[in-house]
């Protein structure tokens, strides 16, 4: 299929953006990657009257460590976000995750900022912001706001991001030089979307685990936090926990989303085997 006709602007800084987004609000679109906009225009899954290419402003690229934590901007692609330095010592969590996405293709063209406002729940990087505890920076012509990784996602392709707002950067707190990370999925195929998938990360202090984040993905209609995994985790011996419990803490109060190949029961079987991996790596000291 071939998209309907759309006007297409090219921005070069960010007051051209919002001014294409103030005067349409709902009707414009703003272009990063494309690689998830420009299919859904194909099938007219998206149909704006104006399609605005952010790929020229500058403002939105760039990784640098500032005010104690890592900032990445928005436009930053995949491969830029995997190849960094910045990335490797502080965030290792981010370039563990990168590769499991799609095909090089698509990372060399899909940005940080287009897959966490695209907020697919089968998608990799929304989870790993939330177990990095990432804070997000939104900017319209009104100004500027930041939010949690944990409030920003509202749902299936759904977050809270106002019409007229963009997502410029997320700020990432720099790994402790004893922090230890997880990332795994188990899909059909490499390159396909998961059946189910986990971001792990945590604090291995004198032998035991600290801070404790499970975040999971493809299992819920947004990525989800364990919240009574992480607790019964915390402050456990690394190398002497009761890993059982934490799974079977995994199902207290939650039950996974089945979706078109996979049964809620089998997600839930997977967000277990991926937890007894993560816990493994944990005590090992490889993570
Ligand atoms: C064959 C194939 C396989 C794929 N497999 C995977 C996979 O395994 N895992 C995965 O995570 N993804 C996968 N994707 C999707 C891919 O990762 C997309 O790149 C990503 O979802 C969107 O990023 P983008 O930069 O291309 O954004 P775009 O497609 O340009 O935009 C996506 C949406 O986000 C909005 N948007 C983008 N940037 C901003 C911003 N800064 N502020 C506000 N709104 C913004 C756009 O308006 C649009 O609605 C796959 C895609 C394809 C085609």
């Amino acid at each position: 299929m071939k998209p309907r006709a759309f006007e297409y602007v090219r921005a070069v800084s960010l007051q051209d953006v919002f001014a294409v987004l103030d005067s349409h609000g709902d009707e414009a679109k703003v272009l990063a990657g494309g690689q998830s906009l420009v299919p859904a225009l194909n099938m007219r899954l998206a149909a704006p009257e104006i399609v605005i290419d952010m790929n020229a402003v500058a403002e939105l690229r760039g990784i640098a460590v500032t005010g104690g934590m890592l900032r990445i901007g928005a436009m930053n692609r995949y491969a830029e976000v995997a190849a960094s330095e910045l990335v490797a010592r502080h965030a290792p969590l981010l370039a563990r995750a990168i590769p499991f996405i799609a095909h090089p293709a698509i990372r060399n063209r899909g940005t940080l900022g287009g897959s966490l406002c695209n907020a697919d729940p089968a998608s990799e990087l929304p989870a790993c912001a939330l177990a990095l505890q990432a804070m997000f920076h939104l900017r319209s012509s009104a100004g500027e706001r930041s939010i949690a990784a944990e409030e920003f996602f509202a749902g299936t392709y759904t977050t809270v991001l106002e019409p007229t707002e963009v997502l410029v950067s997320v700020d990432v707190p720099l790994a402790a030089a004893d922090s230890v990370s997880f990332f795994d999925e188990v899909a059909r195929r490499q390159g396909d979307y998961a059946m189910a998938g986990l971001a792990a990360c945590a604090v291995r202090r004198g032998g035991v685990l600290r801070d404790v984040r499970l975040a999971f993905f493809a299992v819920s209609d947004m990525p989800h936090l364990a919240d009574a995994a992480m607790a019964e985790a915390e402050g456990q011996p690394a190398a002497d926990l009761d890993v059982e419990a934490v799974c079977a803490a995994l199902g207290k109060g939650f039950t996974p989303q089945e979706d078109l190949t996979t049964s809620g029961a089998a997600k839930l079987h997977l967000m277990k085997v991926l937890t007894r991996r993560a816990l493994t790596a944990f005590a090992g000291g490889e993570a």
